[in-house]
């Protein structure tokens, strides 16, 4: 059933359609981030309100987002509650505790290794990554050592990162380039390329949530004979970020009347590349379909894991809530 309770003038998809009255996104941008970008994030954001997704009972992505009802608005919230500042690449500068102290102790010595070991957008080998959620990851660093910290970055001011939801998400080059290095760089704000960006957002975002053993669904290392043998780029639970990603694609594909042949190949090329990523999904074919939740690790909605027992009590969680235990993430005293 099409969903028809955000009335949209918008037609879902017409290139250069992007709605004239959607708000602004709700991102901040560090030094770095060219006028060009920026306002191509805006339209990008601009654009998933714009998408007439299908509110159907049974959509992985509705029930992994845990939202309501399936539509635009929901999945714009849904984002802009987990990613709130874009980073370019450089602008990190400093890592501090509370009190303005360089962070240097601790079990990860992060403000000595903490660029070199925050996993880096420009690769050393010349790869690129897309992007990387970098305010979970110094959550986590934070949580390890019970310190909160302070993340300096140029243009924008100093961020006190207390929950993995700071949102903080770091581009690489790869981001902003078109999918296939010989298409011309005008490419990049064509709806192919902004529904890459947009998938990558949401991939990221999802690094923000998880509690305890799953918090910011961290990739698993990909196993014996996978493309990616030995990589954390792999996922355990089909809900973490990859899950996310291939979801969104399915829910766009199955609504794009307009897309050209051109455009869906991509779109199911970028999928199958989420999907090969789900460790549950590598087995023999009929078992793929069949365990979308990681029993022990990302259990069903009802049953978040008790991780934490200072923050998270098992019998408190209410059936059907979301994985992520709205109660911020605590640091034990
Ligand atoms: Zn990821």
């Amino acid at each position: 059933m099409t969903n028809k309770s955000t009335p949209s003038i918008c037609a879902f998809l017409i290139l250069g359609g992007f709605c004239s009255f959607a708000k602004a996104a709700p991102f901040q941008f560090s030094a770095g981030v060219s006028v060009n970008q920026k306002e191509l994030l805006e339209r990008d954001f601009a654009f998933l309100g714009s998408i007439q997704f299908e509110d159907r009972p049974d959509s992985r992505l509705k029930q992994y987002l845990n939202v309501g009802n399936l539509n635009s608005q929901a999945v714009q919230d849904w984002l802009k509650i987990r990613v709130h500042y874009i980073v370019s690449p450089d602008s990190r500068k400093r890592l501090l505790t509370q009190e303005g102290q360089p962070f240097v102790s601790g079990i990860r010595n992060a403000q000595k290794v903490y660029f070199p070991e925050l996993p880096s957008v420009v690769e050393p080998s010349g790869g690129n990554t897309i992007m990387f959620n970098m305010g979970a990851d110094i959550y986590e660093i934070a949580k390890a050592e019970h310190k909160p910290l302070v993340l300096e970055i140029e243009g924008l001011e100093n961020i006190l990162v207390l929950s993995p939801r700071v949102g903080i998400v770091e581009f690489g080059k790869a981001f902003f380039q078109p999918l296939d290095p010989s298409w011309p760089e005008s490419r990049i704000t064509d709806r192919l390329h902004t529904l890459f960006r947009l998938e990558s957002l949401l991939h990221e975002a999802r690094h923000s949530d998880g509690n305890g053993p799953s918090l910011t669904f961290r990739h698993q290392t990909c196993p014996k004979g996978h493309d990616y043998e030995g990589l954390p780029a792999c996922d355990a639970a089909d809900n973490g970020a990859y899950g996310i990603g291939a979801e969104f694609l399915q829910e766009v594909l199955r609504v794009c009347t307009d897309c050209q042949e051109s455009e869906t190949d991509l779109l199911k090329i970028l999928l199958a590349d989420d999907l090969n990523r789900l460790l549950t999904r590598l087995g023999p074919n009929d078992e793929k379909e069949d365990s979308p939740w990681i029993q022990g690790q990302t259990e069903d909605p009802g049953q978040v894991e008790a991780a934490d027992p200072n923050t998270v009590k098992p019998n408190t969680v209410k059936p059907n809530t979301t994985i992520w235990d709205p109660r911020a993430e605590g640091f034990k005293q």
